[in-house]
């Protein structure tokens, strides 16, 4: 199942401040209903929140009181936001760091990044040299062990025990949560099933020994189980992907099964935690099908800064009613807003939240009320019994005044609080009757980490409850206002949220796409079942054009021919409607989005994500050149002389030659085709053999836009054909002036040896543009975040089945300690797993990650170089032997070979296929000599998270595409402009903002305005 909605599942956290993240465009929605400004209620709930904080206040400060903010770190971080970035970097990066120069090292390197002032102090402990040096970074090390003790229990259920049975005895239950790293194969969750089934199986005997407390294990109907265990789907489950929902369930199911079983034979509580947005849908169901099959004491915790918020938690309760099950609901604010926003910012998605705190502490008590108003009043009726996740008084106090106003007992719900957090505030729930349960994470120090870095973004926001509580100490009348009253003014009145306009990024014209600035087409959201379904509907559906590639060298040359008369008018033509041909082709593709992926899906084998990003990327294009086109067309002055008119501007070359490869067969042939076209070339294009029916349909669409303009006839022309015949001798035709091209190294090379032939009869040089491939590698440095890395190697490696030329085919890991060392055994060990764990399958299916490669011939290609590895000795880490067999010949499993040298050939040979040689460098200087080391340009990555290695990597990796932290494909148009040198291509970036002058002449012109001494002003 699809492996690439996971690609941004990062755990690392952004510490980006909240104001410097732009949203994206949403539907106008409604923010929550008013349920509030009810006075009565507001009284109640005052009474009840001073109550409590009242009682808190008399209790001595806790651990996350301003003991913690005083914390030197801490306070410094409060101070300076440039600080606190870092800070929370490094926090970020700490665990992997193994040795006190490793901590020193990076401490120095990231706070000495550009504005951060380190705290006194820590200032001068760091430029210690010596003696002292190791000193600085034991404290830090100490300072952040300790700030992880704070949140985390201990290493494993049993060392966190003895903390459980204090807090029992405390008065306060628990729910113990498993810390730990995305789990990125197979292996890794039958490792969490182990150690779920581990604390259900054991931790009931230790704590059936601890004494009985009524208010902690009744609740209005009945006993409440003393163990509680919070499990992550994500966790049970290696590919828990929306886009193949019954697979992901079923893959979970199989390994929650005997937790569920051993829950119910002990008396345990399961509580499903929710994560990020995209899993909420595929959570949710995954939850209800585990009710309806097993018969467990289930819980799920539900958001409330989701928009869907209410309407989630209405889905559930009339589940429970109509179903007569019960169930807990932990209703929590959420713990990944800084995610949700960046991320949908980026994907150009609504943005799932609600943009304004007040809008969720309006919508957490909106969901409080759906909640108690389904809470089962008597034996053997259904409904939600509701568990507040909060520390904030108001939101507490609003539920408490709801069960108030039902007459419903306080053993009818239960406070949930965060270990660590909020300690007075446990005690004061604790004295007012109610239950109170502390999440518990227990787990190693690199898994916590991003836990630790939420619990630390989320205690320094000053949109925090806690921390205008206890840090600011605000007034009790602030502390808790109705979150209505917060509403701006516009907002009240009618309700409908304005969007935010998002920011453009290339120069827009009034004449051009509605003079709407250009951003890049959304992928779709195979999240939202809607979308998912109409996909795969259309997909099935999807018949690709039959197309014979028989066209011959004297039917091409007919078509330049024509090309070349229809060029002068074309050339005068007015450029925006050059440019309105592109956007309408734009609208066009949308228009039929699902159906241009689902040929590609049968025509290229491009699973589904591929295919949608083709679509995408195809109408990017025609957005993006439509807007950069006119103005090339337009004089520009230069300079400002009295008397003189300096002038620039372009026109186009003449006849264009189109030949686009079979592996993005819309996106490249339309980028190259509509550059070509937009700047007033006339054009033919010869797509890939493999591609015709895909390359046709685009012609159709531009035709018929031209057709819309008025445009000439003969401007565009398709010719399906052989390269080694027509589309050489298209290349050779000296009435050809510019060639773009995308393909082998071999073709291209030879098409750049053809073009610098001159017959007698060409009066021009003809300029060939031509992009042809990769061997792209990824640095994995010594403080890389693994889980980060993995996913992306594997993507870059895999996606497609490597049939990119930005794919990752050399994989280098830095380990100071050989290339047996502990980073390099546990990279592998992961990434090996990880890849074992993709499904291969057709493409047309969405639980396939690996599909066919393109044909017969390339299967071939691949699997010599796979011999050769074997027989020049690699080590096949991964390998058909992983997989099971496929009937399709085509179906080449991913291949990864380890213990590789520079001179093997799978190193030095481009592959185009799913195989990955891994070779180790001992630092950092050798592994940048090696990717370098390289006639290949194009793309490259670097996982590090050393400020002075990305630093360099930016000076010294030397491609023309750098990633970091991150894979290294999927270049977006006009963010990621794309292309390399070397021997990776010649011509200028294609979707950024040269590409376009590859096919215009500079002209310019100076006219003296001077007439008799006599010259118009400037
Ligand atoms: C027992 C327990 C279990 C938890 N389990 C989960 C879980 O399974 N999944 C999960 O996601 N979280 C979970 N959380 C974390 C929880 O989401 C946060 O701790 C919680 O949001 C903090 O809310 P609060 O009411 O205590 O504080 P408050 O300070 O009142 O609220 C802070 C919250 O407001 C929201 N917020 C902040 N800024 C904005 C803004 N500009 N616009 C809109 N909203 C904003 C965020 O959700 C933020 O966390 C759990 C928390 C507890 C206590």
């Amino acid at each position: 199942m699809g492996w690439f909605g996971r690609k941004d599942k990062s755990t690392a956290q952004s510490v980006q401040s909240s104001a410097a993240v732009a949203t994206a465009p949403t539907p106008s929605v409604r923010p929550p209903v008013a349920s509030s400004s009810n006075p009565e209620r507001e009284l109640r709930i005052m009474q009840l929140g001073t109550e409590m904080l009242d009682i808190a206040r008399q209790h001595k400060s806790g651990m996350l009181s301003k003991q913690f903010y005083q914390d030197k770190i801490m306070d410094w971080s409060m101070k300076d936001q440039n600080f606190k970035v870092q800070m929370f970097r490094f926090v970020d990066a700490f665990p992997a760091l193994t040795t006190p120069e490793m901590v020193h090292d990076h401490l120095m390197d990231y706070m000495s990044q550009p504005g951060v002032k380190a705290p006194p102090g820590m200032d001068l402990a760091l430029k210690a040299g010596g003696v002292a040096k190791g000193l600085a970074a034991k404290t830090i090390s100490g300072q952040i062990t300790g700030m992880a003790k704070n949140f985390i229990a201990g290493t494993n259920a049993a060392d966190a025990l003895p903390m459980l049975g204090k807090l029992w005895k405390d008065g306060i239950a628990f729910s113990v949560d498993l810390l730990g790293e995305a789990c990125v194969s197979n292996a890794e969750a039958d490792m969490y099933q182990g150690k779920y089934l581990d604390l259900v199986e054991n931790l009931v005997g230790t704590a059936s020994g601890w004494d009985g407390n009524e208010r902690l294990e009744r609740d209005h109907l009945g006993v409440v189980p003393r163990v509680n265990v919070s499990i992550k789907v994500t966790s049970l489950c290696a590919l828990f992907d929306p886009i193949a929902p019954e697979s992901s369930i079923a893959d979970f199911m199989g390994r929650a099964r005997p937790i569920f079983e051993a829950a119910k034979r002990n008396g345990v509580l399961i509580n499903f935690d929710m994560e990020q947005y995209e899993l909420k849908d595929l959570t949710l169901e995954a939850f209800l099908q585990a009710c309806d099959t097993h018969d467990f004491e289930a819980g799920l915790a539900m958001q409330a800064y989701l928009k869907s918020g209410v309407e989630d938690a209405r889905r559930i309760c009339s589940w429970a009613k109509r179903t007569g099950r019960v169930v807990t609901v932990r209703l929590v604010k959420g713990a990944y807003w800084d995610y949700e926003t960046i991320h949908a910012e980026q994907e150009g998605w609504p943005c799932p939240v609600w943009h304004e705190k007040w809008q969720t502490d309006q919508c957490f008590e909106d969901m409080v009320e759906v909640f108690l108003d389904a809470c089962p009043t008597k034996d053997g009726e259904g409904g939600v019994k509701l568990a507040l996740g909060s520390h904030n008084v108001r939101s507490i106090g609003a539920a408490l005044a709801g069960l108030d106003k039902r007459d419903l007992p306080r053993e009818a719900i239960e406070l949930q609080m965060l270990h660590g957090m909020a300690d007075q505030l446990k005690h004061a729930a604790a004295e007012m009757g109610l239950r109170v349960r502390e999440y518990v994470p227990v787990g190693e120090m690199i898994p916590g980490m991003a836990y630790l870095v939420r619990r630390l973004l989320e205690n320094t926001s000053n949109e925090s409850w806690l921390k205008a509580g206890f840090m600011d100490d605000a007034d009790t009348a602030t502390l808790l206002a109705d979150p209505a009253t917060l509403a701006p003014a516009a907002l009240k009145q009618d309700l409908v949220e304005i969007a935010p306009e998002r920011h453009g990024l290339s120069p827009s014209d009034a004449r051009v796409g509605d003079g709407k600035p250009f951003y890049s087409e959304p992928l779709r959201d195979f999240a939202e079942d809607e979308q998912r379904k109409a996909f795969g509907a259309t997909v099935e559906k999807a018949v690709v054009p039959v197309v014979a590639n028989d066209r011959t060298a004297e039917q091409g040359g007919v078509m330049l021919d024509e090309a070349h008369g229809a060029f002068p008018a074309w050339r005068d033509f007015d450029p925006y409607l050059r440019s309105k041909v592109l956007t309408l082709t734009a609208q066009m593709m949308r228009d039929r989005r699902d159906g241009l992926s689902g040929i590609m899906c049968k025509e290229a084998r491009k699973a589904w994500r591929e295919a949608d990003a083709d679509v995408c990327e195809a109408i990017d294009f025609c957005e993006y050149y439509a807007r950069l086109a006119p103005s090339l067309a337009e004089p520009a002055r230069l300079g400002k002389f009295i008397g003189e008119l300096d002038e620039l501007w372009h026109q186009p070359k003449g006849v264009a030659v189109v030949i686009s490869p079979w592996n993005f067969p819309l996106a490249i042939c339309c980028g190259m085709t509509t550059a070509a076209l937009v700047t007033g070339n006339t054009v033919v294009v010869k797509p890939a053999e493999q591609t015709p029916g895909i390359a046709k349909v685009m012609f159709e669409m531009l035709s018929d836009a031209l057709k819309q303009v008025g445009a000439p006839d003969g401007v565009l022309h398709f010719c399906p054909a052989p390269g080694e015949t027509t589309g050489a001798a298209l290349v050779r035709d000296p009435r050809v002036n510019v060639i773009a091209f995308t393909g082998s190294k071999a073709v291209g090379l030879n098409i750049i040896e053809a073009a610098g032939v001159m017959p007698e009869e060409q009066s021009h040089v003809k300029r060939v543009v031509c992009e042809m491939g990769g061997k792209n590698a990824i640095i994995i440095d010594t403080s890389a975040d693994l889980d980060e890395a993995v996913l992306g190697v594997r993507y870059s490696a895999f996606g497609f089945q490597g049939q990119k030329c930005s794919a990752c085919s050399r994989c280098i890991v830095v380990d100071p300690e050989g290339p047996n060392g502990p980073r390099m055994k546990l990279f592998l060990e992961r990434l090996g797993e990880a890849t074992k764990t993709l499904v291969l399958g057709e493409a047309v299916d969405p639980n396939s990650d690996v599909t066919p490669v393109i044909d017969g011939e390339a299967s071939g290609n691949i699997r010599r170089f796979i011999d050769s590895a074997r027989s020049e000795g690699l080590t096949e880490l991964v390998g058909s032997k992983d997989f099971p067999e496929m009937k399709n010949p085509d179906l080449i499993p991913p291949h990864i070979f380890t213990g590789v040298m520079e001179s093997n050939t799978i190193y030095r040979q481009e592959v185009f296929g799913p195989v990955l040689a891994v070779i180790h460098a001992k630092d950092f200087d050798e592994a940048l000599r090696l990717a370098n080391g390289h006639a290949y340009k194009l793309t490259g990555g670097v996982f590090t998270r050393k400020p002075t290695h990305i630093d360099r990597a930016k000076r010294e990796f030397r491609v023309g595409n750098l990633y970091i932290n991150r894979g290294c494909t999927g270049a977006l148009v006009g963010r990621q402009p794309f292309g390399g040198f070397g021997m990776s291509g010649v011509g200028s970036k294609a979707g950024g903002p040269e590409y376009l002058m590859q096919f215009v002449d500079p002209r310019a012109c100076c006219e003296n305005t001077m007439r008799r001494g006599f010259a118009p002003e400037l």
